[in-house]
């Protein structure tokens, strides 16, 4: 162990994910337990640069666990992009006596944080939380897991209307750079094709697949697009293949925001509460720039900067596996 640690901040920056709020609370109490003071800043970099914050306790924390968004509310914060608006921060940090910040966000949040580090030498630890799942060196985000339950329950009621009316639905879901979301719910609702933006697809090879469904006896289809897959958006894509395919009947339906909501599920709540336990431990033991995650079912850390600058890859045997089911 390093220094004795008497006091931290915490908060959530970027897009919100289910189970920030688990994460907040296992670090308050993980703080709590070995007599840390934690500050809690509202509305991420915003709140430390506005100082809108106050000293969170284990009761501050209590009935979070199940809730989804975050309790200190999330935003995204120009100002801290300057070296001035990360002066300011830096300021009111040292002003209440800070000695390491815990940060829960996605990959801007932590750019943002290692640039706080490095300017200021102040102590900061990562903990991913994002739906998309598209952070290096952690097998799973927090909220990842929420967000697939959310799709797969939402396809499956639509999957009710295309199966009585042999529709062929195009569905988009969240995944503006990843296709982890689309690819993991695709295998989950049995979709004819998924399409994300690491693997470039040809429209032909859909149509292709739609019409050997059809003549194999498949009435309905359901296509997930990721939202930043290359060839277009779901709606694009199905109007493209109307032309070819005119006499299906074709609907679109995009998910939208409703997959970032909702009660975070145990995977997500036990996930947050063990890397709540492990940022702080990291700075009790005197560390900064690493995010903690989990690999292989176990906590580990991987520096800042790895998480920031790699991007993690698709598994392409889970790639195959889709293509061998989806006959
Ligand atoms: P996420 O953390 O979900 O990837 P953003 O990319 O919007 O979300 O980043 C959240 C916040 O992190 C930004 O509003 C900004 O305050 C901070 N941030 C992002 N990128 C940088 C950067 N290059 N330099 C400094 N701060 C950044």
């Amino acid at each position: 162990m390093g220094k004795s640690l008497k006091h931290i901040g915490v908060l959530t920056s970027g897009g919100d994910a289910p189970g920030m709020n688990a994460a907040i609370r296992s670090v308050v109490r993980t703080c709590t337990h070995h007599g840390i003071e934690v500050t809690g800043f509202y509305e991420g970099y915003q709140g430390v640069i506005d100082d809108n914050a106050e000293t969170l306790d284990a009761r501050a924390v209590a009935h979070i666990i199940n809730r989804g968004g975050t309790m200190l509310r999330s935003a995204r914060c120009a100002e801290f992009r300057t070296r001035e608006g990360r002066q300011k921060a830096y300021d009111n940090l040292k002003k209440r006596g800070i000695e390491g910040l815990v940060v829960i966000g996605g990959d801007g949040s932590f750019t943002g944080a290692s640039l706080l580090s490095d300017e200021f030498d102040i102590p900061v630890i990562g903990i991913p939380g994002t739906i998309d799942n598209d952070i290096y060196g952690t097998d799973f985000t927090i909220g990842f897991d929420t967000a697939l339950n959310t799709v797969v329950d939402a396809v499956d009621r639509i999957r009710d209307t295309a199966t009585s009316h042999n529709r062929l639905f195009f569905i988009e879901v969240m995944g503006r750079d990843s296709g982890f979301i689309a690819l993991n719910a695709g295998i989950a609702v049995g979709a004819t094709n998924i399409l994300i933006p690491e693997e470039s697809t040809e429209l032909d090879e859909v149509i292709t697949k739609l019409k050997t469904g059809r003549e194999n006896g498949k009435t309905s289809s359901i296509v997930l697009v990721a939202e930043g897959e290359k060839m277009g958006d779901a709606l694009f894509m199905a109007e493209e293949t109307k032309k070819h395919l005119p006499d299906y009947d074709i609907r679109v339906s995009v998910l939208g925001h409703m997959q970032r909501g909702g009660n975070p599920t145990c995977a997500d709540r036990v996930l947050a509460t063990r890397l709540g336990v492990a940022a702080v431990e990291q700075l009790m033991a005197g560390h900064s720039s690493v995010m903690c995650g989990v690999r292989n079912g176990s906590v580990c850390t991987v520096s800042i900067h790895d998480a920031i600058s790699r991007k993690p890859g698709i598994d392409r045997n889970l790639m195959h596996i889709a293509e061998i089911v989806s006959l």
